[in-house]
Order: C-alpha cells, then sequence, then structure tokens
C-alpha cells in the first residue's frame, strides 16, 4: 500500500465513521417523552411512532452503509479496479467505449444496490409505518422511467466528459464544467414540463377560497406565476410538500395533494409564503450559483487526480485512464463532500430561519406556520429530538423544536 492509498483509507474511514457515530448519537438522544410545544399535535402514540420509525431508519442505513463501505474495500483491496480494466479492454473497443462499459458496469452494480435497499425501505419501512402507497406497478414503472432518463440524459453527459478529457488537453475540465452547468440550468428549466409529469399528474387547483387567498399573497409581495397546481403525491406516500418550479412569469406553484386535505387554508399560506420567501430572498439562485461554482471546482479537482500515476498505483490500477480516474476520483471526493456538505447544510438552515422570518413578516400567521410545520413533522413522522452532531452533519432545516422556539422569538 502507497503513501497515497494510507491517506485516502484514513479519510474514508473517517468519513464511514463519523456518519456511524452520528446516527448512532442520534438514537441515543431519543427522549421519553414529546417536546412540550408539540404535545399539541403530537398525540403520545404518535411520538412513539416517530422514534420507532427513527430506528428502524437508522438501523437499516447503518447495516446498508456498512455493506456499501465493506464491498468498496474489497473491491480496493483484491485488486478488482484492475480486473474489471482487464475484461473491459479483452473487448479491444476505442478508450471512450471501454471508458462506458467500465462506468456503466460499476454503475450498474450501484444501482442494483441501490435498488435492493429502497425495495426495503418502500415495502418494509414505509409499509409499516403507514406511509407507503406505491403499488408493485408504479414502483417498477419509475424504476423503468428513471433508467430511460439516465440514458438520455446522462450517458451523453458521461460520453463527453470521457471525450473532453481524451482530446481537449489541459483545458478538458473547463469544457466539461460548462457542458454540466449548460445541462443543469436546461434541465431545471424542462424538469417542470417534460419531466416531472413523466411521474405525477397535476391539476390545476379549482376556483374557491384558497386559491383567492393564494392570488391575493402573490399579488401582495409581487410574485407572479402561472398556475396552481395540486400533485398526486398520495399516490405513492402520504408525506406531504409543497413547491413551485420554473422561471420568470412561467413559474407554477404546486401542493402535495395529502398537503391540501390535512391543513386549513391559512396553514397553506403561511408554507406558500416561506417558499415564495425562499425565491424572494434570492436562496435559489444563490444555491444554483454555488452549485455551478462547486461543479467547476470539482472538475479541476478531477483533471488533477486523471493524470496522476501514484494514485492510479494506490488502486493496483497498471495503466492511466480517464474513465478508472473518473471512478476512483469518485471515492476521493466523497469526504470532501461531507465536509462541503456540513457547510452548505449550515447555510441552508440560516435560509430556512430567513425564508421562515419572510412568511411572518408577509402574512402576519405566526400561530398558523408554527402549527403547519408541526402538522407536517407529525405526517413525516420527523425525529424531534437529534442529535446536535447529527444536526451539524445532516440537516439542511433547524430542527422542529429549535425552529418554533426560533418562530416564537421573531414574532416578539
Ligand atoms: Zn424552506
Amino acid at each position: 500500500m502507497n503513501f497515497i492509498a494510507l491517506i485516502v483509507l484514513i479519510f474514508i474511514s473517517l468519513e464511514f465513521l463519523f456518519n456511524t457515530l452520528a446516527a448512532i448519537m442520534n438514537l441515543k438522544n431519543l427522549k421519553l417523552i414529546a417536546p412540550e410545544s408539540v404535545r399539541d399535535v403530537f398525540t403520545e402514540s404518535e411520538y412513539k411512532k416517530s422514534q420507532q420509525y427513527l430506528r428502524h431508519n437508522t438501523i437499516f442505513d447503518l447495516i446498508t452503509e456498512a455493506l456499501k463501505f465493506s464491498i468498496l474495500l474489497i473491491f480496493w483491496f483484491t485488486g478488482s479496479f484492475q480486473l474489471l480494466d482487464d475484461y473491459v479492454k479483452s473487448f479491444e473497443m476505442t478508450e471512450i467505449y471501454s471508458g462506458l462499459i467500465y462506468i456503466g458496469l460499476i454503475l450498474t452494480g450501484y444501482i442494483l444496490l441501490g435498488l435492493l435497499t429502497s425495495i426495503y425501505s418502500v415495502f418494509v419501512i414505509e409499509e409499516k409505518f403507514g406511509f407507503n402507497k406505491t403499488t408493485p406497478i408504479i414502483f417498477v414503472s419509475d424504476f423503468i422511467k428513471t433508467i430511460v432518463l439516465f440514458v438520455l440524459i446522462g450517458l451523453p453527459i458521461i460520453f463527453s466528459i470521457l471525450w473532453f478529457f481524451e482530446y481537449m488537453g489541459n483545458f478538458a475540465w473547463l469544457y466539461c464544467w460548462i457542458l454540466v452547468a449548460l445541462a443543469s440550468i436546461v434541465i431545471q428549466v424542462v424538469a417542470p414540463i417534460w419531466i416531472m409529469p413523466l411521474f405525477n399528474k397535476f391539476t390545476n387547483l379549482s376556483d374557491g377560497t384558497l386559491k383567492n387567498k393564494i392570488s391575493k399573497y402573490a399579488q401582495e409581495v409581487g410574485f407572479e406565476f402561472k398556475n396552481i397546481q395540486i400533485m398526486d403525491g398520495s399516490k405513492r406516500s402520504s408525506k406531504a410538500n409543497a413547491f413551485f418550479t420554473g422561471f420568470g412569469k412561467s413559474k407554477k406553484i404546486a401542493f402535495f395533494d395529502t398537503m391540501i386535505e390535512d391543513h386549513s387554508e391559512d396553514e397553506i399560506i403561511a408554507v406558500l409564503a416561506h417558499e415564495i420567501g425562499h425565491y424572494k430572498l434570492k436562496h435559489i439562485l444563490k444555491a444554483t450559483v454555488l452549485s455551478i461554482v462547486n461543479s467547476g471546482v470539482i472538475f479541476f479537482m478531477m483533471s488533477l487526480v486523471i493524470k496522476n500515476q501514484l494514485i492510479f498505483d494506490a488502486f493496483y490500477l497498471e495503466n492511466i485512464s480517464t474513465y478508472a480516474g473518473f471512478i476512483i476520483f469518485g471515492i476521493l471526493y466523497s469526504p470532501i463532500s461531507l465536509i462541503i456538505s456540513i457547510f452548505s447544510n449550515y447555510y441552508s438552515r440560516i435560509n430556512e430561519i430567513n425564508a421562515d422570518k419572510w412568511s411572518i413578516e408577509t402574512t402576519g400567521l405566526v400561530i398558523e406556520l408554527g402549527d403547519a410545520l408541526k402538522r407536517l413533522a407529525r405526517n413525516n413522522l420527523v425525529n424531534l429530538s437529534p442529535h446536535p452532531f447529527y444536526v451539524f452533519l445532516h440537516y439542511t432545516h433547524p430542527p422542529l423544536i429549535d425552529r418554533l422556539e426560533i418562530i416564537k422569538n421573531l414574532n416578539k
């Protein structure tokens, strides 16, 4: 094992250790009785249920993460990256097509593992807790649609990245960056028009007091939109949410049907105002810019890795190739992405508070926002007492109890 292999091993082990430790601390942090501020919404049995839900999910995650980590180590230290390369080279194809097969085979393994875990998660865990509404037919058709989308969108992008690194010399990373940045913007534009309707049915919200209230609020804060739609989220799960998509005047506001059923009109307005707050405070724009900058840094770092013989030696690979470099970079990047996500999660938690503040200031619906958040939390069985270390690593939103406290203080 060379020096680089040792460093990589230390870093990916630390990442695994931190995640495992945080999950265990999170379980240990469960409290016997529900916090005072949510007792009006969470009954004792719902509170117990939310804890059992956390236990089931955490144990399942710990097992799958340990499995993935072991598979990676076995693959690495049995020299399988090189064995796979030998196999792919036996087809005697060009570098780029060999690359597509190499990456394709590894991705297939990864997708199969993901498929097994999601079958268990949907049909065993979500089913047990009464969330699951997905039938096997919906599940299979979702899977097929996702694969088709990957072949149509993901594959050409991977092909182009391999091609740039093969033929465009030192600035290949820059071309990759431009391509991925453009692709991500195009996908954001076309997703609500072509991709999301493949998975869900959207119907316009019928005329009535809710529609009037939404239109009135949007006009007051100068939020232009094309229409308000209801998404049949209940087709897959009883969990609820709200969001909007699109740019400029063609924005669409969408609510899960499950949310419309279980919340009062004012609660819906309070949640919608929070979402509009993200838009008005430019959180969405800033997040898009940050993710584009991040992908530039990723491609630049990748260009350094895929020419480095020492790194290939660390993975027992004899020949330098773009495609194997691609996979190795994925392994090296994993601990780095954990560190980046700590910063981006922190930033996101601040944005959530500012969007809550926006909602309260523009609607005055303080109690309704709190009630809506509690009801969403109960219906989704969220953990009410996450460990601070777990929050630090993984939470994009402040924990519910903290958030309710902040909302209360914002109003003073
Ligand atoms: Zn938010």
